[in-house]
């Protein structure tokens, strides 16, 4: 019994990833399906939500997650913060998700070129110092950029760190107990990046 519910989540979250991957292709075809309004959608989800997944995602005004994933009203749950980050709010709403929506996939959505981590890699390397609440967010990125090479070029530098951001919000989701027993259920959690100029999404492995 226990085998099966955990298989059948399991499927249900690599359905899910099947299907975040097909959007960002017809995204990048340019044939995205949900660009306008369908009145009998809004009176089904009038009743209630069922995302089959949920997206930590950075504020970003060029990374819209129903946008590249051409997912429709009522499909993503989303929690934006600048730079992907976790803090007990983030969490708060990661965990209603899991244990409320029961969404089978999330995914932490990291970008190329986010000036949040630009930011956490100044401070880091250079030591300069952000305007308070910016400094707070600063400081949840600089943890997770350990092992950045300050050999690299700035370029690679923020490629780099960008993908190691994204790995230290898994990290930390995967900390929890709410997250381990999710991901012994079943559920997904998968880390990947929005490249900006091809409008691809790469899945981290
Ligand atoms: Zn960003």
């Amino acid at each position: 019994m226990m085998y099966s519910q955990t298989a059948s989540l399991r499927s249900a979250a690599d359905q899910g990833l099947q299907k975040l991957i097909e959007g960002n292709q017809r995204f990048k075809r340019g044939e995205a399906r949900f660009s306008t309004v369908c009145k009998e959608t809004l009176a089904d989800l009038a009743k209630g939500q069922q995302p089959f997944a949920t997206i930590l995602g950075c504020s970003d005004s060029r990374v819209p997650p129903e946008l590249i994933f051409d997912a429709n009203f009522g499909e993503l749950f989303i929690v934006r913060v600048a730079g992907n980050v976790i803090s007990p709010e983030v969490m708060g709403s990661l965990q209603y998700a899991g244990a409320h929506l029961r969404t089978p996939l999330f995914v932490v959505l990291g970008h190329e070129g986010c000036g949040a981590v630009k930011a956490a890699l100044e401070h880091k390397l250079a030591r300069r110092e952000h305007l308070s609440r910016i400094q707070n967010l600063v400081d949840c990125i600089v943890p997770g950029l350990k092992e950045i090479d300050s050999q690299l070029s700035e370029q690679q530098q923020l490629s780099k760190a960008v993908e190691a951001n994204v790995r230290w919000s898994i990290h930390q989701i995967l900390e929890t107990t709410e997250g381990q027993n999710a991901t012994k259920a079943g559920a997904r959690l998968a880390g990947a990046i929005y490249e900006i100029t091809s409008a691809h999404v790469r899945f981290l492995t």
